[in-house]
């Protein structure tokens, strides 16, 4: 299955996540799905306990998808990686080799990380949100196809996510409103 063909129910999933905790735009937080969804948990664990070069994982026991993460790591990358992991929680069967998953899968590990990170692009910036924090930060639908860095500054402030996730969400949002379906009149 090829991302864009993911990507419509990557954006249903969230859609009821965000309605079920009745998240209406800003900074989303993660806390509060943890509460709402009693089959995730959360173990902040030594960054030598995680596969190498990872910020996190998730492993499943019992019903519960537990998300083992390093809690020294920069805070808004850290929010990035949790909501990356419950994308994998919510869409895969399990992740990383080193957290026993079984090698065959049907989806190669890379459309795995990238539906895990489209699913945590989507949860804590949609491209509603995105609007409309743009609307109330520039005051017009002219929104520019290229951002300045102080306009992504503050976007990812609004969103406390890094300035890099939200020039990748903003792009979407830009790509969005020029392709077909987001033609002006
Ligand atoms: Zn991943």
């Amino acid at each position: 299955m090829t991302l864009l063909h993911c990507s419509y129910s990557i954006v249903s999933v969230v859609d009821q996540i965000h309605r079920r905790l009745g998240y209406s735009g800003g900074k989303l937080e993660l806390a509060q799905m943890f509460d709402e969804f009693p089959g995730f948990s959360l173990a902040p664990v030594s960054k030598n306990a995680l596969p190498r070069h990872a910020l996190a994982a998730m492993v499943r026991r019992g019903g519960i998808a537990t998300i083992a993460f390093d809690p020294e790591q920069d805070r808004r990358r850290l929010r990035f990686s949790i909501a990356h992991e419950i994308g994998h929680a919510l869409l895969h069967a399990g992740h990383l080799r080193e957290f026993r998953i079984p090698q065959r899968s049907r989806n190669p590990e890379s459309v795995r990380e990238r539906q895990a990170n489209y699913f945590a692009g989507e949860l804590l910036a949609p491209p509603w949100a995105v609007e409309l924090a743009l609307d109330s930060m520039i005051g017009t639908l002219e929104f520019p196809a290229c951002p300045s860095f102080p306009l992504l500054r503050q976007l990812a402030d609004h969103f406390d996510v890094s300035v890099a996730a939200i020039r990748y969400q903003y792009a979407g949002f830009a790509s969005l409103r020029q392709g077909p379906a987001g033609l002006r009149p």
